[in-house]
C-alpha cells in the first residue's frame, strides 16, 4: 500500500518519503495535488492551528508492559511480568490505525526490543503503510537481533551520558549496554537517534553527553523532560530541572545545536522552557516544526491493552474506554482527549494570551496533573509562574490596603 495524502479541514496532509516528511498544506495546494476534500471543506477553513484532525498523524503503540530493567525514572512502571500482547492483536490494532489514516507508529513499552516479534510487527507496519519507529534502552539488542530491525525508520536508544552520568539518571549501569546496542544497530543499517532524559544532575553535562551522542553515529539527539509518571514520580521533585537550569535551557540549548553536526531535539514537554526563555521567535519555532503538546490533537497512545491514552504519559487508562471501541471511534469519543482538546481551546491565562501558545499548547498535562490540577498550565514554566508571583503580590497588596482602611 503506497502513502497517500489525508484530507483535513484545512487542506491536507500529504507525506513525503525523501526527506521523510509530512506536510501540511492548504486547501488550495492539496486540490492541485489532486486530493479531494469532499464534505471536509464545506464551510469555512479552520486553519491548521485550531482544526480538530480527523484522525492522529502519529500513535504511541504500547508493544508491551514487560521490563525487567528498574529504571528508576520508568514512566510505564515496566516489570519484568508486565502484560504482553499477542502479535495478532497488534497486528490488528495497526491494520486499524492504517485504515483510520495514521501515518506514523512509534513503538514503546516496556521494553519493546524484548519481543522476539518486533522486527516481524514492524514489518507489518511498514507493509500496510505506515511508518515505524521504536524507543528502546537497547536490553535484547545484539548483532543478531540488530538485524532483524529494518523493518524500522529509526530506532531511538535511551542513553542519559556516559557511565556514571546514565547510572544517576536511571540508577543502574546501562551505558555500555546502550552504546553497543547502537553500534549494532548502525551496523545492521538502521538509523539511530538517542533519547537523553534530562535531570538535575545530568543537565550540567549537556556538552559532554552532546559530543558523546556525535561520537557513537547518532543522526539526532532528543532531549526530553523527567515526566512524574509511573516511577518517574516518586523523587520527581529531586530529578526536575531547577529553576536555574530552566532558566539556562534556551541557550544551552543553542550552545548544543551549534557545536555538534546531528539534529538536537527537544520533546512537547521542554518546549515551555524553551519558549520562556524567548531566544526564539514563535515564528520561528514552528517553522523548526518545534512541537508542544500534540496529545489529542496529533497523537494519540493504545496501551498495551489497546486502550486510548492521550500520550505515553499520561498513566490513568480512559475510565469510558471498555476496551471495545476501534482507534477512529476512541479518536473522536475518549474523554481524556477531548479533555486535552477542550483545554487546548479554552486555555486560562497566562497561557491564553501567551505569544507562544500556538506552539507550546500550555505546557505539560502530566507535570500539571502531578501538581493537583492536569487542566492547569503547567507549573514550571517560568511565564507561569512570573504570573502566579504577580497575582500572589497583587493579592497581598489588596488584603494589607484593606486592613489599612480596617476592613
Ligand atoms: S505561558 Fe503557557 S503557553 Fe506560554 S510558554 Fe508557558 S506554558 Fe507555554
Ligand atoms: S501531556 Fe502533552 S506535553 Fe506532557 S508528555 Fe504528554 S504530550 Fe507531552
Amino acid at each position: 500500500m503506497t502513502r497517500s495524502a489525508r484530507p483535513e479541514r484545512f487542506g491536507a496532509f500529504v507525506p513525503l518519503d525523501s526527506p521523510p516528511a509530512l506536510v501540511a498544506v492548504d486547501r488550495i495546494l492539496a486540490s492541485r495535488l489532486g486530493v479531494d476534500g469532499g464534505a471536509l471543506w464545506d464551510g469555512p477553513d479552520p486553519g491548521l492551528g485550531v482544526a480538530v484532525l480527523t484522525a492522529p498523524t502519529e500513535v504511541h503503540v504500547a508493544v508491551t508492559e514487560r521490563c525487567p530493567a528498574g529504571c528508576a525514572g520508568c514512566y510505564a512502571d515496566a516489570t519484568p511480568n508486565g502484560h504482553e500482547p499477542s502479535f495478532a492483536e497488534l497486528t490488528d490494532r495497526l491494520d486499524a490505525l492504517r485504515a483510520m489514516g495514521v501515518f506514523s507508529v512509534a513503538f514503546g513499552g516496556g521494553e519493546a526490543a524484548l519481543r522476539k516479534d518486533i522486527g516481524a510487527v514492524a514489518a507489518h507496519a511498514r507493509r500496510i503503510g505506515l511508518s515505524p519507529t521504536m524507543t528502546t534502552s537497547g536490553l535484547g539488542i545484539d548483532a543478531e537481533g540488530a538485524s532483524k530491525l529494518t523493518a524500522f525508520a529509526q530506532v531511538n536508544v535511551s542513553w542519559d551520558g556516559p557511565a556514571e552520568l546514565y547510572r544517576g539518571v536511571r540508577g543502574y549501569d546501562g551505558a555500555s549496554r546502550a552504546e553497543a546496542a547502537i553500534r549494532h544497530l548502525r551496523a545492521a543499517g538502521i538509523t539511530v537517534g538517542i533519547n537523553t532524559v534530562l535531570t538535575s544532575t545530568n543537565y550540567p553535562h549537556l556538552s559532554r553527553i552532546g559530543e558523546g551522542a556525535a561520537d557513537l553515529g547518532a543522526v539526532e539527539l532528543q532531549l526530553l523532560r523527567w515526566k512524574p509518571a509511573g516511577r518517574g514520580r516518586l523523587d520527581y521533585l529531586a530529578r526536575r530541572l531547577t529553576r536555574a537550569q530552566v532558566d539556562s535551557f534556551g541557550s544551552e540549548l543553542r550552545r548544543l545545536a551549534e557545536r555538534n553536526s546531528m539534529a538536537v531535539r527537544i520533546d512537547c514537554a521542554l518546549v515551555p522552557f524553551l519558549a520562556a526563555s524567548g531566544e526564539t521567535s514563535p515564528a520561528d519555532l514552528a517553522r523548526f516544526a518545534v512541537m508542544g503538546c500534540e496529545a489529542g490533537r496529533s497523537l494519540m497512545t493504545l496501551d498495551a491493552h489497546g486502550g486510548p491514552r492521550p500520550c505515553s504519559f499520561w498513566d490513568a487508562p480512559s475510565d469510558d474506554a471498555d476496551g471495545t471501541e476501534t482507534p477512529a471511534e476512541a479518536w473522536q469519543t475518549a474523554e481524556a482527549l477531548l479533555r486535552f482538546r477542550d483545554y487546548a481551546a479554552n486555555a486560562p491565562e497566562p497561557c491564553a494570551s501567551c505569544d507562544y501558545f500556538t506552539v507550546c499548547r500550555g505546557g505539560c498535562r502530566v507535570v500539571a496533573g502531578a501538581a493537583g490540577d492536569a487542566f492547569r498550565p503547567d507549573p514550571e514554566c517560568p511565564r507561569v509562574q512570573h504570573e502566579e508571583a504577580r497575582l500572589s503580590e497583587a493579592g497581598t497588596k489588596s488584603a494589607s490596603s484593606a486592613d489599612d482602611r480596617g476592613d
